[in-house]
């Protein structure tokens, strides 16, 4: 039955996000976004999960070491021993849980931001404006969200704080555990086990298996020790999702305002049905204006949906005409030109990538990593084009029907131009470089698997020549890495991640 409300929950979403994006590929790129995200709060918890379970496996090797528990006297150094090893499991835990919440909230910003980018892209193409300062502005923006996350306070604590505040917990139950445990005459091998099951499975289940330590230890440790590290990671992804779609909306020109869509997995009416309800600005219920967009989410484990309204395609071409032939009587697309994008435009000055080799002549890796960093290498091919328009078409025409066994079709042109940005925006690719045979230095982006269009795509490549400053190449690479690894001089600037 809960299955079946989850898919009535899912069916009744799209049907709102549908609505809001109206255009057809706009609900393409609003549901990506979505599902995107869907896909980040599923794979989070059990992660998060492992982070606590690998401090209870590190705690419980130590107590394993020390197999035969010695005298009182003896005892009691090894205590004290024993909790300057459990700083280290917390400062392990907080590095771990750290670097999880890093991934997830740089994820959850590019999820928040993708659906807005995608449309400017779509829209600086009809414009005839250049793509890449568009690119730049939102990989801007996406920095600029992350980095906003990350300095958040809530009452006055720092996200690095409250994140510490979750390793000293762990310490500290830890700490009460073995004690307790200690006390009661427990073996270390029990008491590790113990530990573990406490930390997998709450203290309920604890307190049936060792009813005499729990009874000493009432109170003093929390019964479900995952669960704030688990609500405070779920709350830092869902702002970091707003934090994301708030702040490409706002660079945007055509941005009319950011809907409030209600989760229905809300069981009773609170502050969410209302934000969804009230119209303030005459834009819809539950839509706000530029500037006014609420605070998201609007309380722990809310499971409500931002999604931006802009213009139709239609409206913005017009209002793009309008303005082609007079400025003035658009200023705010006069205003978004002037400084939004040609800012971006002017402060790049487009680095072109030169590495040590010539061709067939061998060189050395780590000189071309040290040369530029992952980022401005994919940041150039981002920026760049095909050679010409007859080089795209000819490569769309050999390569449409690429992934026709996953899409059941094959691609548009705008399609194949579409899943070009998409790769190259998504942080899992691998970046390569490599001398090609007869083209001489290249760089490839290649992923495993893409989720894209409601399907999920393998082997994604594309292949920029370092001479020609242009993209040459886009199909599926059947061989996968294998292919790139086997041209001469091959780099991995980056590697494919998970
Ligand atoms: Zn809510």
């Amino acid at each position: 039955m809960a299955y079946s409300f989850a898919d009535e929950y899912a069916r009744n979403l799209a049907e709102q996000i549908r609505h809001t994006a109206r255009d057809r590929e706009y609900v393409r790129w609003a549901l990506e976004a979505r599902k995107q995200y869907v896909d980040l709060r599923l794979r989070q918890d059990p992660e998060i999960r492992k982070v606590y379970l690998e401090a209870a496996r590190r705690a419980g090797e130590l107590l394993r070491a020390r197999n035969r528990w010695p005298s009182d006297a003896v005892l009691r150094t090894r205590l004290r021993h024993l909790q300057t090893e459990l700083e280290e499991v917390a400062k392990a835990f907080n590095d771990e849980y750290t670097a999880k919440l890093k991934v997830h909230i740089t994820k959850a910003v590019e999820a928040g931001t993708g659906y807005s980018r995608a449309i400017m892209v779509s829209l600086a193409k009809q414009a005839n404006w250049e793509v890449g300062p568009v690119v730049r502005l939102f990989a801007q923006v996406n920095q600029q969200a992350v980095e906003a996350c990350w300095a958040r306070t809530k009452n006055g604590l720092f996200l690095s704080d409250r994140i510490w505040q979750q390793g000293q917990q762990v310490r500290d139950a830890m700490k009460e555990i073995i004690q307790t445990g200690v006390a009661t005459g427990m073996d270390a091998k029990d008491l590790a086990r113990a530990l573990e099951g406490y930390v997998s499975n709450g203290a309920q289940t604890l307190a049936r298996q060792y009813p005499n330590m729990m009874k000493r230890l009432k109170g003093r440790i929390p019964a479900n020790l995952t669960y704030e590290g688990l609500r405070l990671a779920r709350t830092e992804v869902t702002a970091a999702f707003g934090e994301g779609a708030i702040s490409a909306a706002r660079v945007s020109p055509s941005y009319k305002g950011m809907r409030w869509i209600l989760s229905s997995a809300h069981p009773l009416p609170d502050v969410c049905n209302d934000l969804a309800e009230r119209d303030d600005f005459g834009l819809g219920p539950g839509v706000y204006a530029p500037g006014n967009e609420p605070m998201y989410p609007a309380h722990p484990n809310c499971l409500c949906v931002l999604v931006p309204v802009h213009e139709t395609p239609e409206e913005f071409v017009q209002r793009l005409r309008r303005w082609q032939a007079n400025p003035a009587t658009e200023p705010g697309l006069e205003g978004w030109y002037r400084s939004v994008y040609a800012g971006q435009r002017k402060e790049v000055t487009p680095i072109s990538l030169r590495f040590p080799a010539s061709l067939g002549a061998r060189i050395d890796p780590d000189q071309i990593k040290a040369r530029y960093k992952p980022e401005q290498v994919l940041e150039v091919i981002r920026a760049s084009s095909w050679e010409s328009s007859r080089a795209l078409k000819a490569e769309y025409a050999d390569h449409r029907g690429d992934w026709v066994k996953e899409l059941g079709r094959a691609l548009e042109l705008k399609e194949f131009e579409d899943l070009q940005e998409a790769l190259l925006g998504d942080s899992r690719a691998a970046v390569y470089y490599y001398v090609h045979r007869q083209a001489g230095e290249e760089l490839a982006v290649y992923i495993d698997r893409i989720h894209w269009s409601g399907k999920v795509l393998r082997n994604v490549g594309l292949v920029y020549n370092i001479a020609k400053d242009a993209r040459v190449g886009f199909w599926k690479i059947t061989k996968g890495q294998s292919y790139f690894r086997a041209q001469s001089d091959f780099v991995e600037i980056k590697p494919l991640e998970g």
